[in-house]
């Protein structure tokens, strides 16, 4: 992740749009509307492929309209002062409990 972090930071570097990534809440709300607006247009893409059925013209959108979600995350990891890899291993964590939970809880159904 820091990879794209820091290819975004550049580019907005590049062209004057850091300010928009400074850790205030108004960026933070923000970045969240456009996450979600993003989120729309990349299940609208998916919605076209169910309906309309699979092509790489569709397949490209869905590439971009992921890539504007993930440009957004990388965003909303700066302007929330994530640190991302420290969260990423606790919720790895918290999701291996509770999977293997669930497993036992299954096999103890199938007993
Ligand atoms: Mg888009």
């Amino acid at each position: 992740m820091d990879k794209y972090i820091k290819e975004i930071l550049d580019f907005d570097k590049k062209y004057g749009i850091s300010k928009d990534n400074k850790p205030t809440f108004q960026n933070l709300f923000y970045s969240g509307l456009c996450i979600g607006g993003e989120a729309g247009e990349l299940v609208n893409v998916i919605k076209k492929i169910w309906r309309d059925g699979d092509s790489i013209e569709l397949r490209k959108q869905l590439s971009e309209e992921l890539v504007d979600v993930v440009v957004y995350i990388c965003k909303l990891i700066v302007i929330g002062e994530i640190d991302f890899d420290k969260a990423w291993k606790q919720k790895l964590e918290i999701l291996h409990e509770r999977w293997s939970k669930k497993l036992i809880t299954e096999r103890q159904v199938k007993i």
